[in-house]
């Protein structure tokens, strides 16, 4: 970990509190009435169901599951499904309002749903997590549906978890429903270009921030915390695009190259090697030091809490873009404020996912699916409208970017809910 919790920083690294901190300064400025405050901050739906699952062993294991609808009123809840042993109600509750803003941020038709079951998937076999999906889905299955909720992947689930879940939904309803879940395998529905997508909205939103500073990407040295899906794709497109990747950070170390890294290769040596450090045309470097390198561009693509009080002020960036939820706690927003970081915010930045994901639901229902360059160029549309749209309202209502995103957000799903007239 970048920054450990010491008892100091433990109080500012509750990221639902992050949230919940943010959501009361944006309703604050917006002036929104406490009704829709009320409404704003409790969810539509929570269900708690309990899942009974014969294991391999021929034992009987009951696990306890959610499926959270924070809000309806812009479209159908959307979001992901997260298999750990350390899931809780609390948190599934936070993360289904956190998608919420997100949906509405880039202005897509969808609510803000999660869902999650307590288990620990190293522990179970493939055929147990199987059976845990299927009962799950049984369980939740007059809430989902194309039309109402649809699930997607998170924390430990996958293509196959969401073949599985299509696969039980349909079989009860009788008909075959791609729909009602996204993030599938592309031979059942799934969309060109889900995998790139969340790094790839990172690309373009950077791009955008990057003109507003009349700067090049070959003059553009990035830093990025975190190689997977969303690190990883952000590396590689971006390296393509023609900004310098100068460092890469993982878990396990960091590796640093001044002139640009050779992302392909690299990737290449983590598969040979399973660790990015030790490949031959970079540097090792301590990975605490390395997010702090001068910089143009951080991208913490890793996971939450990484930038706090205690190391804000050491930031180096120019551009903060967070492709990880929730990398900076609330605290820390005042430092980067002050420090005159542009911060792309998460609920912004890493959108791109929720975006493909609105594509594939959609592609699902015409039963027509697109190339994947059109898949992009509408991710771009979509991307670029979204960083406009938060950036103009911040410089209008003289407010940070974080503020501007949430009180747009906030806007956007209290003006729907009252034209709906949804508190009747
Ligand atoms: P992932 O598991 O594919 O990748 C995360 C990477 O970060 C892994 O390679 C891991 O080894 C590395 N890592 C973990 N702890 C680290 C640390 N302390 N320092 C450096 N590296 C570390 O996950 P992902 O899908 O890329 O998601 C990353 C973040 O982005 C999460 O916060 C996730 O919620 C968020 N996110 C993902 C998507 C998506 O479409 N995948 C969409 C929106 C937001």
């Amino acid at each position: 970990m970048i920054v450990e919790a010491t008892p100091s920083v433990v109080s500012e690294i509750n990221p639902w509190l992050s949230a919940a901190a943010r959501f009361d300064q944006a309703a604050e400025l917006l002036g929104l009435d406490e009704g829709l405050r009320k409404v704003l901050r409790t969810a539509a739906l929570e269900v708690t169901v309990h899942i009974p699952v014969a294991l391999d062993d021929g034992r009987i294991e009951v696990f306890t599951g959610y499926r959270v609808q924070h809000s309806i009123a812009r479209g159908p809840a959307k979001g992901g499904v997260r298999f750990a042993p350390d899931v809780t109600l609390d948190e599934v509750r936070a993360l289904a309002a956190w998608m919420t803003w997100k949906s509405a941020v880039v202005n897509i038709p969808f609510g803000g749903g999660k869902g999650g079951v307590i288990c620990d998937p190293a522990l179970l076999s493939l055929g147990e997590l199987e059976r845990i999906t299927r009962r799950y889905t049984a369980e939740i299955l007059d809430f989902i549906g194309p039309e109402r909720d649809v699930p997607a992947p998170d924390m430990n689930t996958n293509e196959q978890t969401m073949a599985w879940i299509m696969d039980t939904y349909s079989m009860h309803r009788r008909a075959t429903s791609t729909a009602v879940v996204t993030g599938k395998p592309l031979d059942l529905g799934g969309s060109r270009g889900r995998p790139e997508a969340t790094g790839r909205g990172c690309m373009f939103v950077t791009m955008e921030a990057l003109k507003r500073f009349g700067m090049a990407p070959a003059n553009t040295r990035v830093v990025i915390q975190g190689f997977g899906n969303v690190g990883g794709m952000a590396a590689k497109l971006m390296s393509r695009a023609g900004f310098r990747i100068i460092c890469i950070i993982e878990y396990d170390g960091a590796v640093y190259n001044r002139d640009g890294l050779n992302i392909e290769a690299l990737m290449k040596h983590r598969h040979e090697t399973g660790s990015i450090t030790g490949y031959s045309d970079a540097e090792d470097i301590d990975r605490e030091e390395a997010f702090f390198l001068d910089c143009e561009v951080l991208l913490p693509a890793a996971k939450e809490n990484v930038i706090t009080t205690h190391n804000a002020d050491r930031i180096r960036a120019k551009i903060l873009c967070e492709g990880a939820n929730g990398p900076t706690t609330a605290e820390a927003d005042a430092v980067l404020a002050a420090k005159k970081v542009f911060v792309i915010p998460d609920i912004l930045a890493n959108a791109g996912g929720v975006t493909v994901s609105y594509f594939e639901w959609v592609q699902d229902r015409q039963g027509f699916f697109w190339n994947e360059q059109t898949v992009n160029e509408r991710l771009e549309d979509i991307m670029v409208a979204s960083f406009r749209d938060v950036v103009g309202y911040a410089e209008k209502h003289n407010v940070d970017n974080r503020t501007a995103a949430y009180m747009l957000a906030l806007d956007r799903v209290g003006f729907a809910i009252r034209l709906r007239g949804l508190y009747a």
